[in-house]
């Protein structure tokens, strides 16, 4: 059930960061689209895609914002952190570096974005756990101590990808409402 009729609610700006090839892109294609993209090279210039979700009766409408691999260069402009209310920080479970990383993307939050941001940890290619190179408890530490949300996902195998994103969006409801 539903309050409003037909109309949207919110409308959240959520932006997504994390190192080069960490799964940003094909995360949110699996949230947003239920897709994995075998063969994308994913620098598709898309700016966002949105997805309206009902949350508490109300219609919520999430702007999810993903880099063109500008991360890379470290080349993020301020207009992408402009008016966000949730961050999805990603690293790769295979790829300590790109966890290690993950205190500069709060930096960079910290400097840039709003300070009441709703930030959600993210190790993402849960599926690839042969091949882990960051223990989960070792991630679950560090996210208490930084007072972040934190889930394991796989955008492949879909694995904690709508919870992820849904968490995410229930922490920036409470901070609006
Ligand atoms: P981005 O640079 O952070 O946007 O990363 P992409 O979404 O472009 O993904 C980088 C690479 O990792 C691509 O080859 C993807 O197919 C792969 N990838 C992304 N997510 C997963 C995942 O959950 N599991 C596995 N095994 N590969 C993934
Ligand atoms: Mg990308």
């Amino acid at each position: 059930q539903i309050d409003s009729d037909g109309g949207i609610d919110y409308m959240f700006k959520i932006v997504l960061m994390g190192d080069s090839g960490v799964g940003k892109s094909q995360l949110l294609h699996r949230f947003v689209k239920n897709e994995f993209n075998l063969k994308s090279k994913s620098t598709i210039g898309v700016e966002f895609l949105t997805k309206t979700v009902v949350m508490d009766h109300k219609v919520v409408k999430a702007q999810i914002w993903d880099t063109a691999g500008q991360e890379r260069y470290q080349a993020i402009t301020t207009a992408y952190y402009r008016g966000a209310i949730g961050a999805l920080v990603a690293y790769d479970i295979t790829r300590r570096e790109s966890f290690d990383h993950v205190e500069k993307w709060l930096e960079e939050l910290k400097i840039h974005a709003d300070k009441n941001i709703a930030i959600m940890l993210v190790g993402n290619k849960s599926d690839l756990s042969s091949t882990r190179e960051v223990p989960t408890e070792v991630a679950e530490e560090f996210a208490r101590q930084q007072d972040l949300f934190f889930t394991e996902t796989s955008a492949l195998d879909s694995t904690n990808v709508e919870s992820a994103f849904h968490g995410l969006l229930c922490q920036v409801y409470e901070n609006v409402i």
